[in-house]
């Protein structure tokens, strides 16, 4: 039984991979700022944790890995955003991104790793997004720290190579609360429209993704992102 720790599971896509890896047999945490919403797998633990804060993160995952003996698998996932233009985003607003999305990949994926290295295996992952590789309006600040995530995967899997695999998710639109709380329904059906698939991504569909990346079957892929978005970005 391997030892899954996801962060930001209590919601939307880390929700969908946290069940998944569960359903599967895995013992899974759930780091997260908030208990887990409807829908959480009840196998599930959860550790509240900031994970902007590596103190916390860092305890976190040396009592998951001391309590099942193990820590095979880490999904990075927990991140936020703030629709802002250049000219409105505030310091404190900015500086929250990116200790969240970025820092947060940065201090959990740093923490594993002196977990798995000594051990001689492991696979690191991590939540980025189709924002890191295009530009996209009113998210500039979200968009930095998803195109950094990808430059952390690049460099983590060429150190930590043969024994670590690093990989990445890049999500197009995905259904989930966070994208929910932007749009009008108008919008909804505007962004569907826009899509070549024609609608959004199941956050199931991208806990998928996490589960094949995790497995033996995706032995050889190491240092990249995995991008899943209905071909929003193929044009
Ligand atoms: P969501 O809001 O439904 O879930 C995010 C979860 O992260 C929540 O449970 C929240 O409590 C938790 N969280 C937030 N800040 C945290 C912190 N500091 N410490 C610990 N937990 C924290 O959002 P989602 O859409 O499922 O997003 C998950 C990830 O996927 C994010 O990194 C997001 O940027 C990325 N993403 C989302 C989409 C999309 O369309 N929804 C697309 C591409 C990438």
């Amino acid at each position: 039984m391997r030892t899954v720790v996801v962060s930001g599971a209590s919601s939307g896509i880390g929700l969908a991979t946290a069940r998944r890896f569960a359903e599967a047999g895995d013992r899974v945490v759930n780091l997260d700022l908030r208990p887990p919403g409807a829908g959480a797998h009840p196998a599930v633990g959860w550790i509240e944790a900031d994970v902007s804060d590596w103190a916390a993160v860092r305890a976190a995952v040396a009592r998951t890995a001391q309590d099942t003996g193990r820590l095979d698998v880490v999904v990075a996932n927990a991140g936020i955003s703030i629709r802002h233009g250049v000219l409105e985003l505030t310091e404190a607003d900015a500086r929250r991104i990116v200790d969240v999305n970025l820092l947060g990949v940065l201090g959990l994926w740093r923490c594993a790793a002196e977990i798995m290295v000594p051990r001689r295996q492991g696979v690191l992952l991590a939540t980025a997004s189709v924002n890191g590789s295009r530009g996209y309006p009113l998210y500039a600040d979200y968009n930095a720290t998803k195109a950094g995530i990808v430059a952390l995967c690049r460099t983590f899997a060429l150190e930590l190579a043969p024994h670590i695999r690093v990989a990445c998710v890049s999500p197009g639109a995905v259904l989930t609360p966070m994208q929910l709380a932007e749009y009008t329904p108008q919008m909804l059906d505007e962004v569907n429209r826009s899509i070549p698939a024609g609608r959004h991504a199941d956050p199931a569909e991208i806990a998928e993704a996490f589960h094949y990346l995790a497995s033996p079957v995706a032995s050889f892929f190491t240092g990249q992102e995995l991008v899943i978005d209905g071909a929003e970005t193929a044009g």
